[in-house]
């Protein structure tokens, strides 16, 4: 399955947990966060605390995995 963490769609029927990964279906999220242009998906108590503590690297890791899967890898020169 793509990873997908833009939990903006209220409709999503797959979105992962910011923090840990987990894999949320059918809208049963704890929270969600706005963060930024990212509206991102929490699955439990705990994992909300964390993000809200220190959000910038799951922000990071979010953006590097989107940005990696919009782009096709260059060859090694
Ligand atoms: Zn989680």
């Amino acid at each position: 399955m793509v990873s997908n963490y833009d939990a903006s769609n209220l409709e999503c029927e797959y979105v992962q947990c910011a923090v840990c990964e987990k894999a949320i279906t059918g809208g049963k999220w704890f929270a969600r966060i706005k963060h930024g242009t990212w509206m991102v998906a929490l699955c439990c108590p705990l994992c909300a605390e964390t993000f809200e503590r220190g959000p910038h690297p799951y922000i990071r890791r979010i953006e590097t995995l989107e940005f990696m899967s919009q782009s096709r890898p260059e060859p090694p020169a």
